[in-house]
């Protein structure tokens, strides 16, 4: 399996290459040359483990990692720090089947990803015969940050450092980063929303200048966002696993089709699921959930994506973006893998803030569907599942619920449903207790957490009271413009 750019016939690259480099110097993201199907039957995976599951579809993608390196890499990704060796377990509620993926160490699904991602990388280094240091550099909406802190911390031969937008993060998620162990950490707060942030850190990766002064400092830049291509395919795994538990639990037959429905931010997570279902899962609807920030609704709706809007700070954090990064790569796919294209409308939407895509491919967009939920919606979404089944859902997860119900109530489609839930509620329980008709008032954020833990009736994970008193580690405040001294500070001092 090779990959190469969406943008341009760069030359070819094995999969060890392309996670090193993160993402191509033509500013395109790597994708694999031809999706690969599966060659086995569902019901002979259903008796997988996550972990052989987890090997088996990843073994199609990274075809120069051997079996032992690659079961290495995932034995030190799905272990003990998850709380339930299930990985990623699902639960029926009010008739649609949940898809937990937030039993990691930093309570989100992100850590579907990160936990390996820095396994994958530390294996392709050695493959390559690279003795450089790594250097992740990362913006974050909340997530992804402490996710990958948590992946990369005290991994040998890497360096970490995360961007977050100051006002643009839970008060949970803050403290998460800002009291990251780890020598070789850096966290900073930056000035701005997340797109400011990720740009600034793509700014860094496009100055060729300071990326070749790094490299004489035996640096080499890299990228754990959703656009590594390493982050994408441990996301496959988990559709395959949802679905394969529905088989094994006799609530589908085998090839009988579900929907999925995600709650979408920069669109890697969907993508997994269309990739999915292009190996040869039964997939129908990918039901593609945005908050208020609905730019990929109106992408669905018209074939015309404008981010010419402003960026609305709502109660889901993680998917307030009006630039969904790895879009890219669908708008590949379904234009027939033409990077010309591809790389046209990307630099329209780099001068014009918008690009319209053409008719075959809006065609190709019938796979998916797309609407969003307003703020009311998402906070009633949770009430109500919580009156109905006492079962919380994070403020994200709501989103997708909501837009579910909706679809639902809309078309009448009674096909079984898989709705990602990425978030633990935990994570964002000032909105989700206020949701549920807690009295808040006066309480300070840890104080609501145990108050909401009561409420479900369940233990508030350990992650999140250490936090109480955990000390404060990290303390940089940069604006925009600054990204590139801080780093260059950070990393002087070698
Ligand atoms: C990152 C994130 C999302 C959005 O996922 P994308 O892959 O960026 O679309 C949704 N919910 C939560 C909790 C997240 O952390």
């Amino acid at each position: 399996m090779k990959y190469k750019s969406t943008r341009s016939k760069t030359p070819a690259l094995s999969s060890s290459e392309a996670i090193i480099r993160g993402i191509a110097a033509d500013g395109g993201l790597y994708v694999p040359m031809e999706i690969p199907m599966i060659d086995r039957s569902l019901e002979d995976l259903s008796y997988m483990s996550y972990k052989d599951l987890a090997y088996y579809i990843m073994s199609k993608y990274l075809t120069d990692f051997d079996e032992e390196e690659l079961r290495a890499c995932i034995a030190a990704a799905y272990n003990e720090k998850f709380d339930t060796p299930l990985i990623a377990p699902l639960v029926e509620k009010a008739g649609v089947h949940f898809l937990e993926l937030y039993h990691g160490p930093t309570l989100a699904f992100k850590d579907m990803a990160l936990s390996i991602l820095p396994q994958l990388l530390k294996t392709s280094m050695a493959m390559q015969n690279i003795d450089q240091q790594v250097v992740i550099l990362t913006a974050t909406s909340g997530d992804t940050g402490k996710a990958a802190l948590e992946g990369f911390a005290d991994v040998e031969g890497t360096k970490i450092l995360v961007f977050f937008p100051q006002n643009g993060v839970s008060r949970i998620q803050k403290l998460q980063m800002l009291t990251q162990e780890g020598v070789n950490t850096f966290v900073a707060a930056i000035e701005g929303n997340f797109d400011d942030a990720q740009n600034a850190v793509k700014s860094i990766f496009n100055d060729k200048q300071l990326v070749e002064e790094l490299s004489k400092k035996g640096y080499i830049l890299s990228s754990a966002n959703s656009i590594n291509i390493g982050r994408l395919i441990p996301q496959i795994v988990y559709y395959f696993y949802g679905y394969l538990t529905l088989l094994r639990e006799g609530k589908i037959t085998q090839g009988q089709e579900i929907n999925v429905v995600v709650p979408t931010g920069n669109f890697g997570n969907i993508l997994a699921a269309y990739y999915a279902k292009k190996m040869g899962l039964p997939i129908g609807k990918l039901l593609c959930a945005s908050n208020e920030n609905n730019v990929l609704y109106d992408f669905i709706h018209t074939g015309t994506y404008d981010r010419q809007r402003d960026l609305r700070l709502t109660s889901s954090p993680s998917m307030d973006i009006l630039i969904s990064s790895n879009l890219e790569r669908l708008l590949y796919e379904i234009s027939g893998q033409d990077d010309v294209l591809v790389n046209q409308l990307m630099q329209k939407l780099s001068t014009e803030g918008i690009y319209e895509i053409t008719n075959s491919m809006k065609e190709k967009l019938m796979d998916f569907y797309g609407d969003y939920s307003s703020e009311a919606e998402v906070f009633e979404a949770i009430k109500q599942l919580y009156q109905d089944e006492n079962y919380i859902i994070d403020t994200h997860t709501a989103v997708a619920y909501s837009v579910y119900q909706k679809y639902r109530k809309k078309t009448g489609d009674a096909t079984p449903t898989i709705i990602a839930s990425t978030a633990s509620p935990f994570k964002f329980g000032k909105d989700v207790s206020r949701a549920i008709g807690l009295d808040i008032a006066d309480l300070d954020d840890f104080d609501i957490l145990e108050k909401l833990a009561a409420a479900a009736k369940v233990k508030l994970p350990n992650s999140v009271s250490e936090l109480k008193t955990k000390p404060i580690l990290h303390h940089s405040l940069a604006q925009k413009h600054e990204i590139k001294a801080v780093v260059e500070g950070f990393l002087g001092g070698k």
